[in-house]
């Protein structure tokens, strides 16, 4: 999983209608905004440290982050930005986005100051383990192609995942900050099998191209909070985004929006839907926030 997601990012731009999959980011400014108003509250809340940077952990095509920074900047808050991305077709294409962002390798590369840190759809591309009865799923070559070595009731787990957040959490606990976290999972682990693949136009087989389609699997939210306080930070409740963004004042900003732009109403409008519906991306996706025992949680999470 590891091997093909690193690969699959590496030579190509996946998002967007002629891509494998669209995220909240890339269908709405509002997103981005909401979340660069959060972000730029929290930093306000903590006393305006002169020296904190924003930091974005697999930023895609950089649009969260400028839509974000452009509310900040507003909001007095005008950080150095710094990236955590592997693929060098994307890191390109957030450089159009965002002049001047420095780029990173790994968490542990990050500099040591005050953090605002935003993960979206990033813990879900890095890799699990699966156990049947305690013993590793692999993967085999088998005739016609691949094929699992075994069945039964799964058990998934991600040392990786489990790591980068141990990362995040100790620099916040080091530097303080905060770090939001939106992803689609669970909020407390159990058995079950979610690794799962996108290849346009939608869900593909997961053994099918390895390396030409996306791989994901849904977070186990227990295992992040776990990781986040055994490395000394806090983290808030688990709120659906739907309901996170409407405490941000999604309505507020799309009726804002639609005012600025009455031709584009119907389209302000569906994606307020897309983002917040419990029947679209507003339950399924999660948000939540790991923070230093000295910083306040952000808005809409506490
Ligand atoms: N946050 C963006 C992109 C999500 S896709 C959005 O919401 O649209 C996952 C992102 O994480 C991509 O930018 C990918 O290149 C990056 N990525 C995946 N695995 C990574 C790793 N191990 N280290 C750093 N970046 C990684």
């Amino acid at each position: 999983m590891a091997a093909c997601n690193q690969y699959y990012y590496a030579t190509r731009d996946p998002f967007g209608a002629s891509g494998d999959f669209t995220t909240a980011q890339e269908f709405s400014q509002m997103f981005g905004e909401l979340l660069g108003a959060c972000l730029a509250d929290c930093w306000v809340r903590a006393g305006k440290p002169p020296d904190a940077i924003y930091v974005e952990l697999g930023p895609g095509r950089g649009t969260l982050a400028a839509d974000a920074l452009r509310v900040m900047r507003v909001a007095g808050f005008d950080p150095a930005v710094h990236f955590v991305e592997t693929s060098p077709v994307l890191r390109e294409a957030q450089a159009a986005a965002v002049p001047g962002a420095v780029w990173h390798d790994e968490i542990t590369d990050l500099p040591a100051a005050p953090v605002l840190l935003v993960a979206n759809e990033f813990l879900d591309a890095l890799p699990v383990r699966q156990f049947v009865e305690g013993v590793e799923r692999k993967v085999n070559v088998a005739a016609g192609g691949l094929a699992f070595d075994r069945d039964g009731e799964i058990v998934e787990t991600s040392p990786h995942r489990d790591e980068a957040v141990s990362q995040v959490a100790s620099r916040l606990a080091a530097s303080g900050g905060a770090a939001l976290i939106i992803d689609y999972g669970h909020p407390k682990g159990a058995p079950g099998d979610t690794l799962q693949a996108i290849h346009a136009p939608g869900f593909a087989p997961l053994l099918d191209r390895p390396g030409e389609q996306d791989l994901t699997a849904h977070v186990d939210f227990e295992a992040v909070a776990k990781a986040a306080h055994a490395a000394g930070a806090s983290m808030t409740p688990l709120v659906p985004q739907g309901q996170w963004l409407e405490r941000l004042g999604i309505a507020a900003r799309a009726d804002a929006l639609a005012k600025a732009h009455p031709e584009r109403t119907d389209e302000i409008d569906s994606a307020r839907r897309r983002l917040c519906d419990p029947d679209e991306m507003g339950a399924l996706f999660k948000a939540t926030a790991i923070h230093s025992r000295d910083w306040p949680a952000p808005a809409g999470l506490e």
